[in-house]
């Protein structure tokens, strides 16, 4: 980041905070050199979140992994509905996410916040997706996991 006013590279934030529900920062910034003050807005991105696995693995966070997830549980939407609800899940995990301000994640809390989501949102993609996420294949199985979530 180099100073709009005369380049210099001598830059110091003086200031930030987090906008927009933490998807955006906003930096102010003077300039050693000219010690002129300007302001920056970053949108924050999750490319260098790390998310831990079920089996222990890591892995880089993907936004497409975790939209195909939420995707294949709202299979019963009708096309337009179902890209506007998995759109929405997966803004609003990210949003979640960015305020945890974290480096590492599970998989698991990921899994919870889309599902704490889908719960408000569609009662029957939340099912799909609990299924999926908890890798449930009993019908008890199922009640006592939505217990949590009630
Ligand atoms: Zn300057």
């Amino acid at each position: 980041m180099n100073c709009p006013y005369c380049e210099s590279s001598q830059v110091m934030v003086v200031n930030s905070r987090k906008t927009s529900m933490g998807s955006q920062v906003w930096r102010r910034r003077r300039c050693n050199k000219c010690k002129l003050l300007f302001t920056t807005h970053e949108n924050v991105n999750l490319t260098h979140l790390v998310v831990i696995k079920k089996d222990g693995i890591k892995e880089r966070y993907s936004r497409s992994k975790l939209y195909s997830g939420v995707y294949s549980a709202a299979v019963s939407s009708r096309p337009r509905e179902r890209r506007e609800l998995v759109d929405k899940i997966v803004r609003e995990a990210e949003k979640r996410i960015l305020l945890l301000n974290r480096k590492e994640i599970t998989s698991e809390e990921i899994g919870d916040m889309v599902l704490h989501s889908l719960k408000k949102l569609s009662p029957g993609v939340f099912l799909g997706y609990l299924t999926y996420h908890k890798n449930i294949e009993k019908t008890s199985q199922i009640k006592k996991e939505i217990k949590k979530y009630l």
